[in-house]
């Protein structure tokens, strides 16, 4: 993809963090080092960790875990080997491989002292495994193959976060959360590759940055 947009005349700055801005009427000029990189806009697209960048949060961030089993001989009781996303909080989702393993995700707690825990994934993977084994009781000698924690984030309204900041003039903010956070992604870049070449997209207003999301006064 990077490759694709370097052919098509994007200039790529690999390893070169963003240390401060300077906003200007026409652009922005970003520093990195001794070195200043001069941008007529600016799109922060950096997951979750652009929480830290603007002042307002506006998600919450939870330790997530998920467990992929080895492959099992016998899921002949999952019906239609059906995707399973539980409703409750916390969830619990399931799904299958093409080699017939099992893999599993959910039990989000809160994060401790505002990191994931390392080591934490082994912990929940075996509660994980309890899991599937109390709903397919036939898999109950399979073991966990892989296990792996992860920090999530979603909003209180369930809706990404796209457009501009107050504080940040000619920038967009591009903040994808929740379970479906990558579809919001592919629709945060092209309601911004729109807005930047002259498309106007009043549907951004619906995910502004500042839009409350506080429930309302009973
Ligand atoms: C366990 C888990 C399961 C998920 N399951 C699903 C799912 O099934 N379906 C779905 O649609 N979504 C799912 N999501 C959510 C989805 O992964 C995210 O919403 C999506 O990846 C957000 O895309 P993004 O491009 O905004 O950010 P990211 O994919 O997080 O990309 C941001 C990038 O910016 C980089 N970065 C951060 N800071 C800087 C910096 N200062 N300088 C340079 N680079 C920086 C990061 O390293 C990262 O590569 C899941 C998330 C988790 C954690």
């Amino acid at each position: 993809m990077v490759s694709r947009a370097e052919a098509n005349g994007v200039r790529i700055f690999e390893e070169s963090p963003i240390t401060g801005w300077n906003f200007k009427e026409d652009g922005v000029l970003c520093r990195t080092g001794q070195m200043t990189i001069r941008a007529r806009h600016v799109i922060f697209a950096t997951g979750y960790e652009t929480q830290m960048i603007h002042k307002e949060p506006g998600a919450s961030l939870v330790a997530t875990y998920a467990v992929v089993t080895e492959p099992a001989n016998h899921l002949g009781d999952w019906y239609e080997r059906a995707m399973i996303w539980e409703t409750a909080r916390p969830y619990l989702y399931l799904r299958t491989t093409s080699d017939g393993r099992i893999i599993a995700g959910g039990l989000d707690e809160p994060l401790k002292d505002g990191t994931l825990q390392e080591g934490r994934e082994f912990h929940q993977s075996g509660k994980l495994l309890e899991r599937i084994h109390a709903l397919f009781p036939r898999t109950k000698r399979l073991k966990a193959a892989y296990a792996w924690g992860a920090v999530f984030g979603d909003t209180r309204d369930g809706f990404p976060y796209i457009g501009t900041h107050p504080d940040y003039p000619n920038c967009y903010f591009l903040e994808n959360y929740g379970g479906n956070g990558t579809v919001c992604a592919m629709m945060a870049a092209r309601m911004i590759a729109d807005a930047l070449t002259g498309k106007p997209r009043p549907d951004m207003a619906w995910f502004s940055l500042s839009r409350s999301t506080k429930p309302s006064p009973p």
